[in-house]
Order: structure tokens, then sequence, then C-alpha cells
């Protein structure tokens, strides 16, 4: 334990130098831990896409962000990064951490691809559990892998049913909230759904909001959740 909490100091550290006026363009020049540099190396992530480097440096600081970028840029890692290796640095990861990070996206189906890429970069030595919590199994089935996982990936109606009905469900240590596609969130007619979400998580946390557009409504869903947010915009060149 002592040896770790030397290297997580070290990283810290490392962190809070960071310079965010500085591009970093390759993962292996960011402050991450040795497990997340190794699984995005074994899943052949090298170099940063334009939304990664923007977004990241300022995560990993802990800023909240609100990112637009569009489909294939590369925002799912934007966030991922920053969720696990945040978590990792404050100990919020492990058996009896409970929930750190809640990352909500419009579909199932994008909440699948989401957790693949988290277990992907996670796979090569760290110890979180993570989980999907969007509907498809039964309710006490999701209830009893809830109360064990650091990050959850889950659709906005269904882990407000777990807020709502799951007693043992306990959100007080929640670190960072995600909306990711919140322009569709916002679309699907979730924005109900979300404030009534966010009203059960701790107001200290971090909150990073991604989409593919960047909408007057998702600046004034914006503005119930995030913190003096950086606004982050990567356009096609010409
Ligand atoms: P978005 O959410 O912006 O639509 P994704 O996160 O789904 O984009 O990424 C799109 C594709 O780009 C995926 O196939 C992903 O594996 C790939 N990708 C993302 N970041 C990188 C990177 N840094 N290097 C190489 N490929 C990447
Ligand atoms: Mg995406």
């Amino acid at each position: 334990r002592g040896d770790i909490d030397v290297d997580l100091s070290t990283l810290q550290a490392a962190v809070e130098e960071l310079d965010t006026a500085t591009t970093v363009t390759s993962f292996t020049d960011l402050p991450l831990s040795a497990e997340t540099k190794a699984g995005l190396d074994a899943s052949h992530y090298a170099t940063l896409t334009d939304i990664q480097q923007k977004a990241i440096p300022l995560a990993l600081k802990g800023k909240d962000i609100l990112g637009a970028a569009k489909t294939g840029s590369g925002k799912t890692l934007a966030f991922l990064v920053p969720v696990l290796e945040n978590l990792y640095r404050t100990q919020c990861i492990g058996p009896d951490a409970g929930l750190g990070a809640m990352v909500i996206a419009p579909t199932r189906e994008l909440a699948i691809q989401i957790f693949d890429v988290l277990r992907q970069i996670g796979r090569k030595g760290h110890l979180f559990a993570a989980g999907l919590v969007i509907g498809g199994k039964g309710l006490r089935e999701e209830q009893d892998a809830l109360v064990r996982m650091n990050i959850v990936v889950c659709t906005p109606g269904r882990i407000l049913q777990h807020l709502s009905q799951t007693a043992a469900f306990n959100v007080d240590g929640l670190r960072m909230l995600v909306l990711d596609e919140a322009d569709r969130i916002l679309d699907m007619g979730f924005q109900r759904d979300v404030d009534a979400i966010v009203d059960y998580l701790p107001r200290e946390r971090q909150t990073m909001l991604f989409s593919a557009t960047q909408t007057k409504r998702v600046a004034d869903l914006a503005r119930l959740s995030l913190r003096e947010p950086e606004y982050i915009s990567v356009h096609e060149s010409a």
C-alpha cells in the first residue's frame, strides 16, 4: 500500500503540472497510470485525436467539459480515459470503493459500445468493477450487480428506475458524470429523466457532456449540471 501511495502522489503531481496550453499528441506523453497506458497500447491507440487532445488534459485536471465533435472523432476515449484515471488516482476503484462514475448514453447499443471500450482499455491490470444498466435483464439481477460497481454505463430511464427503487444503490460517493451523445439524449425526450437523475447525485462532482452537435438545448442541459465548463469544439477543416 505504501508503494502504491507514492506512485499515486507522483502521478497526481504530474497531472497538476500538466500544461493544458501545450498539445500532447501521444498517449505515452500523458500522465496516466501504467495500467491504462498498457490497455491503450494493447488496443492499438497511440495518437490522440483532436477532441482527445483538447479534452483529456483538462478532464484529467478535473474540469467540467462540454465537448462537441462529429461522429467518429473519438469522443469515447475522450471521456473514458479521464473517468478511469481520475477514479484510479483518487483510489475510487476497487471492491469497497462504491460507485464513482456514471456514464449515460441515449441507447442500449451505444451503452454497450462504450462499455466494450472501457473493458478494452481497462484490461491490463486495473481492478475495477464496471457494469451495464440498460434493462434487458431482470431488475433484481441488475440491482445485485449495481451495488458492487465502480463505473456504471447506463441508459437514462433504467438508471432512474434504480435510483428511485433500489434502496441499496448508494450514489453519495459519485465523483464523475458523463452524458454521451447529449444531443440525442435530448432529441429522444430524456431531458426530464436526466434532470431527475442529476437531482440524486452529489453536487460536488465532475461533469462531462459530449455531443455531435453544439445545439442550444445541449447548452441548456449544461447550465443545469456543469460548473464553469470548458467549451471544446472540434470542426472539420475546410
Ligand atoms: P465518436 O464517439 O466521436 O463517434 P468513437 O469514440 O466511437 O467516436 O471513435 C470512432 C472510431 O475511432 C472507433 O473505431 C475508435 O476505435 C477509433 N479511435 C478513437 N480514438 C482513437 C485513437 N486515438 N487512435 C486510433 N483510433 C481511435
Ligand atoms: Mg460516440
